[in-house]
């Protein structure tokens, strides 16, 4: 079935719930980024989690409002971060992909240690106002669903159960991968959070259960559930030549200069988009606009 993501309210409006089937996002995450099977499966739940909890940003006028999720755990694997928007797109960036850890004792790819659990996890939510709000909890499993159940429930005060499963084959295929978030809103009693918990337990491994995000929230929620929506999901970048030379004009004056004289002794300036690697090489006349206009910009601050 094609990845998609459905949301929407149960326990009569009391509960917040999240489903997303991610297994082509998966993949293809594995194709751009090459990375071993631990840092699969990493990168696909970081991936996941954050089209979860960018389910819940509200749109507001202005641009797109997106969700930014980032760990460094300290372990081989680094930096980790990935972007999702509440229009179902995402992109996700690894600094080592080829990071390995050995398997746990039960045989199990070991996430927590390539990414390590020394570090922390931040949140970024910006409605696209130019106003985003950043969140940051320190990391204690590493295992990424347990961390942001944690950040929900103790930064933003809002008590949270988080499953991400993804499963990566011996040669490093991915077969399934999906995810669910609840969370719980005031009204709900211990019991009924309780029973709750028991039921996600119920449904082990998502992608196992069979069936789509529809139906594990059907098999959740069984007096029903409201609000439904379903959102198509995908990998994608969105960086283009004109982010690039953006960019560009971020690097300063002088790494431009050199870039440029590089240039024109005969190497190219190529730069690579670090999340879809894709490369875009710079042209000189394009580099020598950036550098004036860099020029420009510090010559009108100097006169204001
Ligand atoms: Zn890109």
């Amino acid at each position: 079935m094609r990845d998609h993501l459905v949301r929407g309210l149960g326990l009569g409006g009391r509960v917040r719930a999240v489903a997303a089937e991610t297994t082509t996002v998966a993949q293809e995450l594995r194709r751009i980024h090459e990375p071993t099977r631990t840092v699969t499966t990493a990168l696909a739940r970081l991936a996941t989690g954050a089209l979860l909890l960018a389910g819940s940003l509200e749109k507001v006028t202005g641009r797109e409002p997106m969700l930014t999720l980032e760990v460094d755990g300290g372990g081989p694997a680094g930096r980790m971060f990935a972007t999702a928007s509440p229009a179902g797109w995402v992109r996700a960036f690894v600094a080592n992909p080829g990071a390995t850890a050995a398997s746990t004792e039960d045989g199990r790819l070991d996430v927590g240690s390539v990414i390590g659990r020394e570090g922390h996890l931040s949140v970024t939510r910006d409605p696209g106002n130019g106003r985003p709000y950043r969140g940051v909890v320190p990391l204690f499993t590493g295992e990424i669903a347990k961390d942001l159940a944690w950040y929900l429930t103790e930064s933003e005060q809002s008590p949270a159960a988080v499953v991400l499963s993804v499963s990566v084959e011996h040669h490093g295929e991915v077969s399934a991968a999906s995810g669910l978030l609840l969370q719980l809103l005031p009204g709900v009693s211990e019991e009924e959070a309780r029973e709750l918990t028991d039921r996600v337990h119920e449904l082990g491994s998502l992608a196992d259960a069979g069936g789509g995000p529809a139906d594990w929230l059907e098999a959740l929620f069984s007096d029903g559930f409201d609000d439904v929506e379903s959102t198509a999901v995908e990998f994608r970048c969105g960086c283009s030549r004109e982010r690039v030379l953006s960019a560009l004009r971020l690097i300063g004056a002088r790494e431009v200069g050199g870039v440029l004289r590089d240039a024109e002794r005969g190497t190219p300036a190529v730069m690579t988009c670090e999340f879809c690697r894709t490369s875009y090489e710079v042209s000189i006349p394009e580099l020598q606009m950036v550098l004036e206009e860099i020029v420009a910009a510090r010559l009108r601050s100097s006169v204001n």
